[in-house]
């Protein structure tokens, strides 16, 4: 069963060690083939293919949270939506 984190901007996710529970393959999110679904990013395990982790997107409030922390990605995303274009 993979593990989900509904904190995209929780820190030091990317690096923490995770243990397949199908084939015991052991690494970071950073070794792990991503997926993108509509509500999140999916890491597979690169043996095996199991899910192992599920990082649910970030909301806005998440989004705006993070950059008031100083977070810097969660600033960048912020200046991105900023720029968008507004529905009228
Ligand atoms: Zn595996």
């Amino acid at each position: 069963m993979a593990l989900t984190l509904d904190n995209y901007f929780s820190p030091g996710w990317r690096d923490q060690l995770h243990t397949c529970a199908a084939c015991e393959w052991q690494g970071s999110a950073r070794q792990m083939p991503m997926e993108l679904h509509e509500d999140e990013a999916q890491f597979d395990c690169p043996q095996c293919e199991n899910p192992i982790l599920l990082v649910v997107h970030p909301s806005l409030a998440q989004v705006q949270a993070a950059a008031a922390d100083g977070h810097p990605e969660a600033i960048d995303q912020l200046q991105i939506l900023a720029a968008a274009p507004r529905p009228h």
